[in-house]
This record gives structure tokens, C-alpha cells and sequence, in this order.
């Protein structure tokens, strides 16, 4: 999808464990169900709660147009965004997403909170900034909210999957990063080192170094091995990319005016996708039919649940 220059695009920091999937699965990349850190849907439904009746005014109907993108790319229906109650929004924190209107922001946890808190990460609520920029065309805008649907459901960009980058030190491999495009990189590196730019641990180089300065870098670079799993193998071919995936970014996404971020790694350049992909549907569904896919159902009492109509009924026999 042409996602604009200025966009800020999410970007999470994800966890543990490398597996590697069967390769007949078309490309994508998620999230490693094995790590411990952010979980999976109930059931892959997912629980929204909006910052403002307005909010939810605004955008129920734009999340449900998004996910029709999805099932027309074969996602089954048992897949949902569920909106929810106020009453369980202040309470049900840690299981629910809160959906925020901005200016001209996307960005969105992936997946859903942890159970528990891990040992020095602050349980946060998780988050959907979304918005309707006035020079976007709609369709645009619904490949975005499409785009951020699914970082929820939990995919990451198919260009930070590790396994698309130089096996011993994340180095380019099919992808070229122009980091000096990137719209905020006069900004960010002012006054820092060459090596602190493009040393190891440099800003245009280390992910964890470009997050912690909050740089866009981090939505193009590898995620650390092991935060993410995918079915590719290493040293993947150019054919191993899933250019078609909506969790891919176009090549001037981010870019300053007239410049190119993201390349093949012989210059060519590449779009970025208006729909999902059969292999983002893949992903997800690779998830979510995996072991580690959360069958729980949520308590009886909450509107969520399906028996919540029938509780209701058998409560007030007293
Ligand atoms: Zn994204």
C-alpha cells in the first residue's frame, strides 16, 4: 500500500524465540507465539473499546469495512473485531484494545497483552491510533486501518522479518534501507557519530537502538532473531517476499520528498499492497491453529462471551 511519507507506522517490540514453520506457507511474519510477552485473541476475536463515543462513531464502521478486505482475502468470519462495552473497557483492561482518533497517525500494539507482567516490561494497555487524513483517498485509508487490523491480530511487517536480512548481522540481503530518506533522519542524528549512526548498534542499523530514540528506522528494520517467527528459512531469495502482503511497506513510505527508504537490494522499487495477501491470511491463521493459540473463552459475565445472553437469563431467576 502507498502508505504516506509522513506516516508514523507502529512498531512493537516483540519477544522470544526463533521457530522456524513449514515453507509451504507463503510468506509473512508474526510475532513468535512463544514468547511471552503479548498473546493471542480469544478465539481470534478481539475485543475493541473506543477512547470516545465520537471515536467509535468514526471508525467502528471504517474497522468493519477493513475487515470485509480481510475476509475477501479468505480470512474466515470466525475472526472479528467485537466492540465492547464501556462498562467492560474500564475494567477489562488488559484484554481489550482501545481504538484513538489522531491527526495523521497508525499505529498499534500487536497482538494482545500478557496474562501476567514480565520482569521489567510495564503491562500496558494495548492501543490502535488510527486516523482519516483529509488528502488520503478512502481507499487508502481502509488499506491503512487494513494494515493496522493486522499488526492486531498479530503479523508484523513482512520486511522486518530477520530471516529476509544477512543471517549473521542483520545486513541487507534482499532489501536495500535508504536510512538517510527516512523523513526524520536529519532530525534524529543530529549531532551523533558515525558510529552511532551506522556502527552495530548505530540508529540506522540496531532496531532496539532506533526505538529507544524513537526513530522510523524501527518500522524498517530487522526485529532481533527470535522476536518473530515466520516460515522462511535463512538466506532466503528475492521470491521468498510476499510483495503482495499488506504488512509490507511501499518503497517511499517514510521517505523524504522524491526519495526511496525500502529497495529491493538492486535498487528496484515496489508498492505497497491495498488488500491483504493470501500469505497474511496464512500468518494468521498459522497462529491461530497453532498450539499456542488462546482457546480461552472470556468470563460468563462479559458481553463478549457467547453465553453471555444465556447468563444473563439464568441470573435474574435470582
Ligand atoms: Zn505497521
Amino acid at each position: 500500500m502507498p502508505l504516506p511519507a509522513h506516516l508514523w507506522q507502529c512498531l512493537m517490540l516483540l519477544l522470544l524465540t526463533l521457530i522456524s514453520l513449514s515453507p509451504l506457507v507463503q510468506a509473512w511474519a508474526e510475532f513468535s507465539p512463544w514468547a511471552n510477552l503479548n498473546q493471542l485473541w480469544p478465539k481470534g476475536v478481539v475485543s475493541v473499546c473506543y477512547e470516545s463515543a465520537a471515536t467509535q462513531h468514526k471508525y467502528e464502521p471504517l474497522l468493519r469495512d477493513a475487515m470485509f478486505l480481510w475476509y475477501a482475502a479468505g480470512l474466515p468470519e470466525t475472526f472479528k473485531l467485537q466492540s465492547t462495552s464501556p462498562d467492560i473497557c474500564a475494567v477489562g483492561i488488559y484484554d481489550t484494545v482501545t481504538v484513538y482518533d489522531t491527526p495523521r497517525l497508525y499505529s498499534t500494539n500487536i497482538g494482545m497483552p500478557p496474562m501476567v507482567p514480565n520482569e521489567g516490561v510495564a503491562l500496558v494497555q494495548h492501543k490502535m491510533f488510527l486516523s482519516t487524513p483529509a488528502d488520503h483517498p478512502d481507499y487508502v485509508i481502509l488499506a491503512n486501518i487494513a494494515h493496522e487490523i493486522g499488526h492486531v491480530f498479530g503479523l508484523v511487517h513482512e520486511h522486518q522479518d530477520p530471516a529476509l536480512w544477512r543471517d549473521f548481522d542483520g545486513g541487507e540481503w534482499v532489501f536495500k534501507f535508504n536510512c538517510e530518506n527516512l523523513e526524520d533522519f536529519d532530525r534524529v542524528t543530529r549531532g551523533m557519530t558515525r558510529e552511532q549512526i551506522y556502527g552495530p548498534e548505530g540508529v540506522c542499523v540496531n532496531y532496539r537502538a532506533a526505538l529507544n530514540v524513537g526513530f522510523m528506522a524501527a518500522d524498517f528494520l530487522p526485529y532481533p532473531l527470535g522476536d518473530v517467527t515466520g516460515p522462511r528459512g535463512k538466506w532466503p531469495s528475492m521470491d521468498q517476499v510476499d510483495w503482495d502482503s499488506i504488512m509490507i511497506y511501499g518503497s517511499t513510505a517514510g521517505a523524504k520528498e522524491g526519495t526511496n527508504v525500502l529497495t529491493k537490494i538492486d535498487g528496484t522499487v515496489f508498492l505497497g499492497n491495498l488488500v491483504p495477501s493470501s500469505g497474511d491470511v496464512a500468518g494468521i491463521m498459522e497462529m491461530y491453529n497453532s498450539a499456542f493459540a488462546n482457546d480461552f473463552e472470556p468470563f460468563w459475565n462479559d458481553p463478549r462471551s457467547p453465553h453471555f445472553y444465556l447468563f444473563q437469563q439464568y441470573s435474574s431467576c435470582g
